[in-house]
């Protein structure tokens, strides 16, 4: 096969290494064939690795506790010199728990987080328009999680260091070029000052570096920037009472203007407190949003003003907004879906593969999914056993994984399930008597169990027996 060198435009004169980067220790039952070939005759190149997994976010890590699982040898390597509890709050669907659950974490997981029992959406005058169980209060056989990102990460990581050992996750080592001769990949990373780190070699790369992926952007050039929606969220965090029944997340508003929270500390709750996570949104004139960075901060200035008035018995949002001291503000983007997602002997995986609006709660979830689906591709079609070319497995979790994806993509610009607070404010704007006036009960379950199917998380699908 003929060598492609992927090298961003503007580090492609950089061609020495300053240091070797050790492979993680060999803890798995499969030994990884050695191979000192290199593309850049000046850098020190370490033995070729199974799998170099590019981003230690929630899909690396669990992607490496899958492979870790299944037998398979893996290092995950992260840009970012130290990880850090960065984020606020994040749901864990119960497809995503089942995964989580398998790989032994539902006891740290519950420790921490939330399990909630139900989804409730009003309008923007505070009535309610729907509302339904979730979790193990719906029949699942695995909770949902409403928990801290930060928290879930630390988690996760911990677990893979417990297991894997210390090497298994490399930091400060952001992946800046990459050759794959055919044989193997050369990976050359850098570190946070952009000095080149090192080169490593890899039969096999999955690219979990996220919606800015470098990986996604070398092989699709002319992407651009995510697709702004038009619309900003701002999100944040605060210690309060605890609403409604303390395990409930709420959506209040429309397309144009929502509110969301939810409550993500096991620990606040024990002690009759609640740490709430909120979203605030809105529908913004311009069209070119600020880079998505989960660390901007902003003021509360900038967007309180439409909310001053939401003072609902039930919840009081701009009482939220004060109460909070660091906000962060995101623009809510997406990438169209993928043809591909494999070239050779790299993937992506996350939300580098399919990044999707925040809505349904499904960005960490799929994530996950992904996860699962890649260590049962790669064992059913044996890459630890055979020559460790990934093309079956990588196909086959493809195949398991990109058009699914690719469909909650679509399905969240379309609303997802929040289109029924869209339906609510379009047929009565100034609120309702009884929402079947306004929603008949069979039109508002359908919207409910149709994304459920959509995202794979049907109580059937969820509950369908764990193979043996
Ligand atoms: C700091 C941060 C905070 C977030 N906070 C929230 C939140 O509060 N709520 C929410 O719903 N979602 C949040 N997200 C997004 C959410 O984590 C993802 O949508 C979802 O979990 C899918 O995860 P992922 O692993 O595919 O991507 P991500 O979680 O984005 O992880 C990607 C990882 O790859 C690393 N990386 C990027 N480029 C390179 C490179 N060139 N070389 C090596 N490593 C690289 C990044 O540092 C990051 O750790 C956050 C993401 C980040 C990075």
């Amino acid at each position: 096969m003929a060598q492609q060198d992927h090298r961003k435009p503007q580090a492609a004169a950089a061609t020495t290494a300053s240091a070797s980067v050790a492979p993680a220790e060999s803890t798995g039952p499969v030994a990884s064939t050695a191979s000192t070939a290199s593309t850049d005759a000046a850098a020190p190149v370490s033995p070729v690795l199974d799998i170099a997994i590019i981003g230690g976010g929630i899909g690396g890590l669990v992607t490496a506790l899958a492979l870790h699982a299944a037998g398979i040898r893996c290092t995950v390597f992260e840009s970012v010199p130290v990880l850090r509890p960065l984020g606020v709050g994040i749901n864990l669907l119960p497809h995503s728990v089942r995964v989580l659950a398998a790989l032994g974490l539902q006891p740290q997981l519950a420790a921490t987080a939330i399990e909630t029992a139900a989804l409730t959406f009003y309008n923007r005058h505070g009535q309610l328009i729907w509302s339904e169980p979730r979790g193990i209060a719906a029949g699942y056989a695995y909770p949902q999680f409403s928990i801290h990102r930060g928290e879930l990460q630390m988690l996760l990581l911990a677990a893979v260091r417990e297991r894997m050992g210390e090497a298994a996750v490399l930091t400060g080592h952001a992946l800046e070029r990459f050759v794959d001769d055919g044989d193997a990949v050369s990976l050359h990373f850098v570190d946070p000052q952009g000095t080149l780190r090192g080169t490593v070699r890899a039969h096999a790369v999955i690219a979990a570096d996220g919606i800015h992926s470098v990986v996604r952007r070398h092989f699709h050039p002319d992407e651009g920037p995510p697709r702004f929606s038009g619309r900003l969220l701002w999100r944040g965090t605060c210690e309060g009472a605890p609403f409604l029944d303390g395990r409930t997340m709420i959506q209040a508003g429309h397309d144009d203007q929502k509110f969301v929270c939810y409550p993500i500390s096991r620990q606040l709750a024990d002690a009759g407190r609640a740490r709430i996570n909120w979203i605030a949104e809105l529908s913004v004139a311009h069209d070119t949003p600020p880079r998505q960075d989960w660390s901007r901060r902003v003021d509360a200035s900038i967007f309180r003003e439409p909310f001053a008035g939401w003072r609902f018995d039930w919840l009081d949002v701009p009482g939220l907004i004060d109460a909070t001291d660091a906000i962060y503000e995101y623009p809510m983007a997406d990438r169209d879906p993928l043809a591909g997602w494999t070239h050779g002997r790299i993937t992506l995986l996350g939300d580098s593969a399919h990044p999707m609006y925040p809505i349904g709660s499904n960005g960490a979830s799929q994530s996950i999914l992904d996860a699962e689906a890649m260590a049962s591709a790669l064992v059913e079609t044996g890459f630890a056993r055979g020559d460790r070319h990934p093309a079956e497995g990588f196909a086959r979790y493809e195949a398991m994984r990109r058009e699914a994806t690719g469909r909650i993509v679509l399905g969240n610009r379309a609303g997802g399930p929040d289109q029924v607070m869209q339906i609510a404010e379009e047929r009565a704007p100034s609120g309702f008597a009884h929402i079947h006036d306004v929603i008949p009960l069979a039109e508002l379950e359908a919207i409910s169990a149709r994304y459920k199917q959509l995202a794979g998380f049907s109580r059937e699908q969820v509950n369908r027996p764990v193979a043996p």
